[in-house]
């Protein structure tokens, strides 16, 4: 069944410790009464698994699930891409600005699901391009890069999070101030960039691929290809200090920073709106990748379609109705290392000692 149409039965049991969750052959369950609420859906289904006992209903399987303001989702989904911060938004649809964070993560962590589910798991045919948008959590004194790779159709593949050391021109008194958080919170791995371009490129180029990659020339890329011995990368250097037109290779991630900029109110310079935790900014990168993924034409003037058309994935443009129609599972999803630690929200601020992580019992 399409991930892109509301179930009309539940398909599944929701418990991941019941063997019906991804084994549905023989599964069983009861309608067990319904319950009305003031909001769409006005009546809801109840039911009860006959393997687990669990009981569950119709709004199990949608991704308003245990919200309050399920019915903002949509809405906040088009506002989070469209540049406009959390209070913002709180404003308009008189909600306080942590409803707001929360749908977001929620939007978030759907989005990260939906990707995975979606993008082609055989290697990449066109060629690749990596890069790092550099950006910060909490304080300036903490940045980061999230790396992107990119394909030549702008379909972006996947991306992953850099914790940086504070570096350039700084005055002594901010040396000093760098050296006291330091000291307090413990300095950035020096060799994030290079463990963390490995991953991504190890869960976007499935083993023995081989894949033709371009990217500036940050040292710690060629160090994380050579890492990876089962796959082959035909690497291709272009200084990040040659003009970004068109006609440079590597104009797919100038033009993906460039709209990621452009709509993410949390990455636009000199902002207010900047993310107090590099969690919530790959959670917002999530959203905005599904959006640029399937949603936005690579085009605006010529119709051309979104990158998941160029490629095959979709026939036309999906539409955020469509993103939402189904909630899904993480157990399902069967997603593994940084995904997994992304998903559940254990990819702590140094700046913050107690980090809350991901750890709802029903509403995953
Ligand atoms: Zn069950």
């Amino acid at each position: 069944m399409s991930i892109t149409t509301p179930f009309r039965h539940p398909p599944y049991c929701p418990n991941p410790g019941c063997d019906s969750h991804e084994n549905t052959v023989v599964w069983r369950f009861v309608k067990k009464g319904f319950y009305l609420r003031d909001r769409r859906p006005y009546r809801v289904q109840r039911y009860r698994c006959c393997s687990c006992g669990r009981y569950f209903s119709s709004q199990t399987f949608s991704p308003s699930y245990w919200l309050r303001r399920g019915d903002l989702l949509e809405s906040t989904f088009h506002r989070l891409v469209s540049c406009s911060c959390f209070r913002q938004i709180a404003r308009e649809t008189g909600v306080s600005h942590s409803t707001i964070r929360r749908l977001s993560d929620r939007l978030g962590r759907h989005c990260l699901l939906f990707h995975e589910r979606m993008r082609p798991k055989a290697c990449p045919e066109e060629p690749l391009v990596l890069d790092g948008l550099r950006s910060f959590e909490h304080s300036q004194y903490w940045p980061m890069d999230l790396n992107l790779l990119v394909g030549e159709s702008y379909f972006v593949y996947g991306f992953n999070d850099a914790e940086l050391r504070r570096s350039g021109t700084m005055r002594p008194a901010q040396k000093e101030k760098r050296r006291v958080l330091e000291k307090r919170f413990g300095k950035p791995d020096p060799r994030a960039t290079e463990k963390q371009v490995e991953e991504l490129l190890d869960r976007i180029v499935p083993e023995g691929g081989q894949v033709a990659l371009r990217s500036d020339e940050h040292r710690a890329y060629p160090r994380a290809m050579s890492r990876l011995l089962d796959r082959s990368f035909v690497h291709e250097q272009t200084s990040s200090k040659e003009s970004r037109t068109p006609a440079s290779p590597l104009f797919p991630a100038n033009h993906t920073d460039l709209l990621v900029r452009h709509s993410s109110a949390n990455h636009k310079r000199e902002t207010v709106a900047f993310s107090k935790r590099r969690l919530s900014a790959l959670l917002r990168l999530a959203i905005w990748v599904v959006w640029r993924n399937y949603l936005k034409d690579r085009s605006e003037n010529r119709g051309a379609g979104p990158p998941a058309q160029a490629l095959g994935i979709t026939g036309r443009p999906l539409r955020v109705k469509e993103i939402l129609a189904q909630r899904l599972f993480p157990e399902r999803e069967g997603i593994t290392g940084w995904l997994r630690e992304c998903y559940f929200g254990r990819i702590p601020t140094r700046a913050i000692e107690r980090c809350v992580a991901h750890e709802a019992s029903y509403a995953v």
